[in-house]
């Protein structure tokens, strides 16, 4: 009844990129490259998210509850323009959502997974479920990913961003999962912009930010300054100690960017020096009840790096003070996925 018209435009799309995915094996003969598929089809963004969501609404393995939640993704497909699309369809098409107990060769902590070789996530909570497939979709819709390199941190701190500015009530205050991880990630979005960020993200290329890295930084200082920020973060996940020599190793090389680019009084700069003295927590012993105080005590800006739609909600970047119930931020505090 509704629409008929937008149905068989979507229809179209659907059977033309489904048709170029059935044939890949036969075009790979003939060498594919990515201007032979650009000559074959190319689709706007708006097409790009209805088609993804037809892929939704295909799935055999979803309840039509969880259709119903996954078409809440639309507007992150569509403001995408790095999706690959493919994958992502297939991906969407086939996922399914297990809610299970938690098998024992995972750590308590975790109340999530998505495992990208099975095409499944595992719910393991009974409580804070939605916050936890928020953040497994998303990994999901970016399956592409794990043909890349991307660093686990920068991985988890988009994929994070993402949820809370897409789908949080609350969306600049980082206080469940991956706080550091997320202050990292904006701290190279203000380096670098968000576009790249989300390109690199978006394409699995590592190289790709690296190198852009280097363009804003100067290659001396920034040459493995990923590699640093990484091992950085693998140090904190496994709980071993991190020292303040190694912080200042990954600050120095981005400080002087601030320096000459930045104006002293702006808010870019002010931000800046909040970013980084959160990281700066990193070497404390508690660092994310260090996060929390912080927090708690200067509050956090209202930047958007990717929401359209926030961006119009948020248009200028202030601080904030916080606000929050304490006991359930901390309970939340506890809490983390994996990829
Ligand atoms: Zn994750």
């Amino acid at each position: 009844m509704k629409n008929t018209k937008k149905e068989k435009h979507l229809h179209r799309i659907a059977f033309i990129l489904l048709s170029i995915y059935l044939s890949i094996p036969q075009i790979g003969k003939r060498e594919i490259n990515d201007s032979y598929f650009d000559s074959q089809i190319s689709i706007d963004n708006t097409e790009q998210s209805t088609l993804l969501l037809h892929a939704v609404d295909e799935n055999l393995n979803l309840t039509e509850e969880e259709k119903e939640f996954l078409y809440q993704f639309k507007d992150l497909l569509e403001e995408n323009p790095y999706l690959d699309c493919i994958t992502t369809y297939q991906a969407m098409n086939e996922l399914d959502i297990i809610y299970t107990t938690r098998g024992k060769e995972y750590p308590e902590k975790i109340v999530g997974i998505y495992i990208p070789s099975e095409n499944v996530i595992k719910i393991f909570s009974k409580d804070n479920n939605l916050d936890t497939l928020i953040h497994e979709i998303i990994h999901c819709i970016f399956m592409n990913q794990k043909e890349g390199n991307l660093p686990e941190f920068f991985i988890e701190g988009m994929t994070e961003l993402l949820a809370n500015e897409y789908f949080e009530e609350n969306p600049f205050l980082e206080e469940n999962s991956y706080p550091f991880e997320i202050t990292m990630v904006k701290i190279l979005c203000d380096i670098v912009g968000p576009d790249i960020v989300l390109k690199s993200y978006s394409t699995g290329n590592k190289e790709l930010l690296e190198e852009a890295i280097s363009n804003k930084l100067g290659s001396n200082s920034s040459s493995r300054l990923l590699d640093n920020i990484d091992q950085l973060f693998k140090k904190y996940e496994s709980g071993i100690p991190i020292s303040e020599e190694e912080i200042k190793a990954i600050t120095t090389s981005i400080d002087p960017y601030y320096h000459e680019k930045v104006e002293v009084d702006s808010i870019e700069y002010e931000m800046y020096l909040y970013n980084r003295s959160m990281i700066e927590l990193l070497s404390t012993e508690n660092p994310d009840i260090y996060y929390l105080f912080r927090l708690m005590s200067e509050g956090y800006y209202t930047k958007t790096y990717f929401s359209q739609k926030l961006q119009a909600k948020y248009p200028s970047n202030i601080k904030v003070l916080y606000k929050s119930d304490l006991s359930n931020t901390f309970e939340k505090q506890k809490k983390k996925e994996v990829f």
